[in-house]
């Protein structure tokens, strides 16, 4: 799509709920659209420990944006992570590998979301991932997987292998619930037959919270019933609990009464906290709107920031009525950015402040097990476990995926199996080998001028060895002296 002269130019941050949604919405508007993000694809993010448990490929659940938006003329995806947004120039700055671009607007959507919070204490992350991004959740499933195989050869050995096989889940929240139960199922009936030196089904999954239930936006009712179902299937609850250190034999606990204990283990999962993305900062400092203890920003009631209204902020990085952390609120409201875009546009009035319908909650726990809330309806059990399905069928991008992911969840849901079991070294490891890099990623490529300068060489001394080597063998070949010893 080349920028068509004149026309309005909107910039869409981000390619989740909200930057997709909000793009999508503009399809039939009088406008171009230029989506910005760090990632080729759409996360699907409430799937991402079915990728870290094996049961879907990150495929399935990332789809790649540009094909999404293959067919809408007005839209163009440009791949970079944006550092700055100059709202006097209005300007969005986005880098790729350390190398810039500078792209205008005249409406922005600002839906860049959370990442995971560690409150404070970022050197968790090592020991102990997040689940936010495919990254994430690769390393994860390369953990888990591998913390079966490290039990299994120390068992070989005759070792204690209890710290191999404890699996700590931080955060009583949707996903953690989520984690514990497929881990759970994985020992418990995915993996019992695979090993000969350990019982897979003694493995130890503690799911910890230092909050006094589990799922506590569901209620009582549905986390009382959760725990329940939670601790039928296996999986240690401890409540109460707060985390206090972490490192990469185990984690230090607190409990409620004071008392500090230690729970040696490998593999310790993150899924408690987020922090809205730190561009909801650059934006505060430029608008003087507030940033609450999330780091999210304060925004008018149209989604808009203080004296400007050509930029909406939606989804994970709004303070607003208390507006959970869901896809839906980032969803509907980035429709509502883009339809008041469009009213602009066609000089249409303003819409009434924007509202979220809350269509329910829903966590899975393990097959056939579910809670689930709409309106004032609560269920558990195959019911909710039904509308799970139903739900997540609908919201999955692509009728490719929904089919795969359908034949996935049969070969694990009614089968034992795992499809996507593969792990790889770099899985596991490459995100702390980057880490160790200055500059990330960016340090293993050559900047343009360094590169011009080795192609050079390469074409100066590398042809002229190509060309002797190439005369060398010709006349081996002719002199038939292929095969025959130097020496005679
Ligand atoms: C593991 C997990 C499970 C969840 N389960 C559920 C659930 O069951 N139900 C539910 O409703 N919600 C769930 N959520 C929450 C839901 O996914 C979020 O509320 C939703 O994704 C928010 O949408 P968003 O558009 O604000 O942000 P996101 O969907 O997170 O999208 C942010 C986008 O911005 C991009 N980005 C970030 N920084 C930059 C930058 N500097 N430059 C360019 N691009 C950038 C990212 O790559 C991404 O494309 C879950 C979240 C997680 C992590």
């Amino acid at each position: 799509m080349a920028a068509r002269e004149g026309r309005h130019q909107v910039v869409v941050i981000g390619s989740g709920f909200g930057g997709l949604f909000g793009t999508k919405a503009l399809k039939r508007a009088d406008v171009d659209v230029t989506m910005v993000a760090k990632t080729t694809h759409h996360l699907f993010q409430p799937l991402l420990y079915q990728v870290a448990t094996g049961i879907l490929s990150q495929g399935e659940i990332a789809p790649p944006t540009r094909e999404i938006l293959s067919h809408q003329e007005n839209a163009r995806v440009l791949l970079g992570e944006v550092t700055d947004i100059d709202l006097t120039a209005r300007t969005v700055t986005s880098q790729v590998l350390g190398r810039p671009t500078v792209t205008s607007y005249d409406s922005l959507i600002v839906a860049a979301g959370a990442s995971q919070s560690y409150f404070g204490n970022d050197q968790f992350a090592e020991f102990a991932p997040g689940m936010k991004s495919i990254d994430d959740a690769l390393e994860l499933r390369g953990r888990i997987f591998g913390a079966f195989e490290w039990a299994e050869m120390g068992a070989m050995r005759g070792d204690n292998v209890d710290h191999h096989l404890t699996f700590v889940v931080v955060g009583a929240g949707p996903t953690g619930v989520e984690m514990a139960g497929q881990i759970a199922e994985l020992a418990n009936r995915t993996l019992k037959h695979d090993f000969r030196f350990i019982n897979t089904r003694h493995a130890r999954v503690i799911l910890l919270d230092a909050a006094p239930q589990v799922l506590p936006p569901f209620g009582h009712r549905l986390g009382a019933k959760a725990q329940h179902e939670l601790e039928k299937l296996g999986v240690e609850v401890q409540l109460g609990a707060m985390v206090t250190d972490v490192d990469e034999r185990g984690l230090e606990v607190k409990d409620r009464d004071g008392t500090v204990r230690r729970i040696e283990c490998m593999t310790k999962i993150w899924a408690a906290g987020v922090a809205a993305n730190p561009l909801g900062r650059t934006l505060s400092e430029q608008t003087g709107a507030p940033l609450d203890r999330a780091g999210r920003i304060g925004v008018n009631p149209d989604l808009t920031l203080p004296g400007h209204p050509e930029v909406f902020v939606v989804g994970d990085m709004i303070a607003l009525d208390n507006l959970p952390g869901v896809a839906q609120v980032a969803i509907q409201g980035a429709k509502y950015a883009a339809k008041e875009i469009r009213n602009r546009i066609d000089d249409r009035p303003p819409q009434a402040p924007f509202h979220y319908h809350d269509k329910g909650s829903m966590a899975i726990i393990s097959r056939f097990r579910a809670v689930a809330m709409v309106g004032k309806l609560r269920l558990t059990g195959v019911l909710a476990w039904l509308m799970w399905l139903a739900v997540h069928l609908v919201y999955i991008t692509g009728f490719k995926n929904r089919v795969t992911a359908l034949l996935h969840w049969a070969v694990s849901f009614l089968g034992r199996g795992r499809s996507e079991r593969t792990t790889t070294e770099q899985q596991i490891f490459g995100r702390a080998a980057l880490k160790r890099l200055q500059g990330g990623a960016a340090d293993l490529v050559s900047r343009p001028g360094a590169y011009d300068a080795s192609r050079a060489l390469l074409e100066t001394t590398r042809r002229a060895e190509l060309e002797a080597q190439a005369a060398e063998e010709a006349r081996l070949s002719d002199e038939n002296r292929r095969g025959v010893s130097v020496d005679r």
